[in-house]
């Protein structure tokens, strides 16, 4: 049985202010969950207040990314031990918003995984295809590119400690959802890649989101599909009502 992980993606959202107020409002609503895992991904900014809005509770703090160096001459960029001194628990890596606008790769998303599995961390490491992509046909293939790129190197031992969210690109931010089962039918491919890589016991155990304008309307049919185990939410968290409703999905 795969644990679901329901995870809110704050982007870069949020004052103080407004973090301690989401993560209270959530708390109240979810600190009594155990049907699934609540992640809140607030902005580096906010990590230190949401840990202690939600310090003694369930839920899990996450970043948004990390570096794969311990310490140094990196200016802007924050290290795993930085995290885990914060309090979190999950790193989001490779989200398609730090590929498109700040060049990540398959092989620096890699870099970040190799770092983050060597650490008390887990990843939820992003993968998806474009519009274009999705249109010439070509998406199985994007996607496989993806997963050896981005986990390369990892072993069945260390594969536990990654999440993989499915977020095709031409869903994120656009209100056009993949439908349940073209979601799952991606999900399934991609628990396939997983068996072929790491032996099916773990690619069983793999936890993989659907990410992709999740919205309470429609948390309920992506979760009863066999392959999706949970939801990386972008909009939808950023009020605690959605969110809360996503996390209190149907199935
Ligand atoms: C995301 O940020 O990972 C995301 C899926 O965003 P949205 O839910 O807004 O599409």
């Amino acid at each position: 049985m795969r644990t679901p992980v329901i995870a809110g993606n704050w982007k870069m959202h949020k004052t103080l202010a407004e973090a301690r107020a989401l993560a209270r409002a959530v708390k109240a609503g979810a600190a009594e969950v155990s049907h699934c895992q609540v992640v809140l991904a607030p902005p580096f900014t906010a990590l230190a207040a949401v840990a202690e809005e939600i310090r003694g509770t369930p839920l899990i703090l996450a970043a948004q990314n990390v570096f794969w160096e311990t310490q140094g001459a990196y200016t802007g960029e924050i290290s795993i031990p930085m995290l885990q001194d914060v309090g979190c628990g999950i790193v989001i890596l490779g989200h398609s918003e730090r590929r498109q606008y700040f060049g990540e790769t398959d092989e620096t998303v890699n870099r970040r995984v190799k770092a983050v599995v060597k650490s008390s961390l887990r990843a939820i490491v992003c993968i998806g295809e474009t519009l274009s992509q999705r249109e010439a046909g070509i998406h199985h293939e994007v996607i496989s590119q993806q997963l050896a790129g981005a986990l390369d190197g990892l072993t069945p031992q260390t594969s536990w400690r990654i999440i993989l969210a499915y977020e095709p690109v031409w869903a994120i931010g656009t209100g056009r959802t993949a439908t349940p089962e073209v979601a799952q039918e991606v999900h399934a491919a991609i628990r396939n890649w997983m068996a072929g890589k790491f032996g099916g016991e773990t690619a069983q155990a793999m936890q993989i989101l659907y990410g992709g304008s999740v919205k309470p309307e429609n948390i309920d049919d992506l979760m009863r599909q066999p392959d999706i185990d949970g939801a990386l939410v972008g909009g939808a968290c950023l009020e605690a009502q959605s969110f809360l409703r996503i996390v209190h999905y149907h199935c």
